[in-house]
């Protein structure tokens, strides 16, 4: 489906679910071999188990190659033993743990999330993609099933996807996939240790030479997934426990500077300034109204692209989280603003128009007010789009979990796009890539607010099983 056609859809299913009902009935009768006790028992209390493994105290974080990132990998990896899994670490702190199947030299299907977290996380993000993979090949461990996977099949924890400690993410995935720069081992944390010196501290020893070392052949490799909680409020608002994700959009961070003629708060007045603050305002509050809306403001040279721009009025969001200014005191007119903004799209050509549209109209309002303003490009991701066919089987197997749950047929599942990163996005780069997301309460996440009903995981997992089955 086209990426237009996907959001008019999607925004068609939305306008019509919101009036269904909120809440999702699972039927109480039909627990009878959904495996409640794996799926959903065990795999929530192992939720609440890594949810306590952290570096602080009286909440959760864990990041790249910390202490309490080594004892969750440990703990990870017994569940995967425990789920008749051969297991490793590799040298960028990933945990694997693999079955064969049947044919050991067969393309190799890979599901995994992340293991690290942000600082006062959630229990779920990250861990619940691991824990759900783990618990459906339990299942079929338990049910002799195991063996006759057609393909290997292998689960891994990914050491950094959140990027907290060095401000680089995706250390995990993207050395799995190949696409990680040797230079990434010298990055630094605040306290000077590089990335090396914390593979090091725990006895993996990384030269630049064997990090090619880690990268997948992509002829070994059928597909990946991801299971990851939604982090928004979509699936909430349609009253939905399983969403298909369409593809991740793409992002650019900009950083914005406004220079202007620093002066006295009393002395200079109104007419003869020149305020970098005032200036900032009026382009914070610009990026607001093209972002909320793009069709007032894009014309493509007069040749209006009505896709791209469908496209944009449903995905476009624009964030300025940062701002500082400088002197930054209450009695002096700033002499320089800068601010940081975080713009994403899952179109990549509709995000340069807008890119290109907002620094013409930025310069044009700094001009008009005599101050000067540069803008830098930090960071640039082109969306992902999920596998239309990988898509669509997980599409088939949630719907086949909701029906085995429920007792009955159901609405289609929905597909959705992601505008936060993943794993997934790295892993684009070896494989084709499909993503599950599950309802989180409130769409809060990144929080210790975060939530998902137990009931959830289970339907997570019930989906990632039915999956599986497709693959015997
Ligand atoms: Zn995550």
């Amino acid at each position: 489906m086209a990426i237009s056609s996907f959001i008019l859809f999607c925004y068609l299913l939305i306008s019509l679910l919101s009036h269904a009902a909120s809440s999702y009935m699972y039927s109480e009768d039909r627990r009878d071999g959904l495996f409640p006790e794996i799926l959903r028992e065990e795999a929530v209390t192992r939720l609440n188990e890594l949810g306590k493994v952290s570096d602080a105290h009286g909440y959760l974080e864990r990041t790249f190659m910390s202490p309490a990132s080594v004892r969750a990998g440990d703990l990870i990896r017994q569940w995967m033993e425990d789920a008749g899994l051969r297991t490793w670490v590799d040298q960028m702190g990933n945990v694997h743990g693999r079955v064969e199947g049947v044919n050991a030299s067969a393309q190799a299907l890979l599901i995994g999330s992340h293991l690290d977290t942000v600082v006062d996380a959630g229990i779920f993000d990250g861990s619940l993609g691991i824990i759900t993979a783990i618990s459906a090949l339990k299942v079929l461990k338990s049910t002799g099933k195991l063996g006759k996977l057609k393909r290997p099949v292998e689960v891994i924890a990914f050491s950094d996807e959140e990027g907290v400690r060095f401000q680089s993410t995706f250390l995990g995935s993207a050395a799995v996939a190949g696409v990680l720069p040797v230079s990434a081992l010298q990055i630094s944390d605040k306290s000077g240790v590089t990335v090396q010196d914390a593979l090091k501290e725990n006895s993996i020893d990384i030269a630049e030479q064997s990090l090619s070392q880690l990268k997948y052949d992509p002829a070994s490799v059928w597909g990946y997934i991801e299971v990851h909680i939604e982090q928004g409020p979509v699936l909430e608002w349609v009253g939905f426990p399983l969403g298909v994700v369409q593809g991740i959009a793409g992002q650019t961070r900009l950083k914005v500077t406004v220079r202007g003629s620093q002066g006295h708060a009393g002395t200079v007045p109104m007419s003869m300034r020149q305020d970098p603050m005032a200036a900032a305002a009026e382009l914070i509050v610009l990026l607001e109204r093209l972002c909320k809306h793009p069709k007032d403001f894009l014309s493509f040279n007069g040749h209006s692209d009505g896709s791209i721009l469908e496209s944009l009025s449903t995905s476009l969001v624009c964030t300025v989280g940062e701002i500082s200014t400088w002197p930054s005191a209450s009695n002096v007119i700033p002499g320089q603003v800068t601010f940081t903004v975080d713009l994403r799209a899952i179109d990549d050509e509709g995000r340069e128009s807008v890119l290109y549209e907002l620094s013409n109209q930025m310069y044009q309002r700094c001009e008009k007010r005599s101050v000067s303003c540069s803008l830098e490009r930090k960071h640039d991701a082109d969306a992902v789009i999920c596998d239309s066919n990988l898509s669509s089987q997980l599409k088939s197997a949630s719907y086949a979990a909701l029906k085995r749950m429920t007792g009955e047929t159901q609405h289609e599942v929905p597909v959705i796009m992601s505008g936060a990163g993943h794993d997934a996005m790295a892993m684009s780069h070896l494989t084709k890539v499909g993503m599950l997301f599950v309802r989180c309460r409130g769409g809060i996440s990144h929080s210790p607010a975060e939530h998902v009903l137990d009931d959830d995981v289970w339907a997570a997992g019930v989906a990632v099983l039915t999956f599986l089955e497709t693959h015997m």
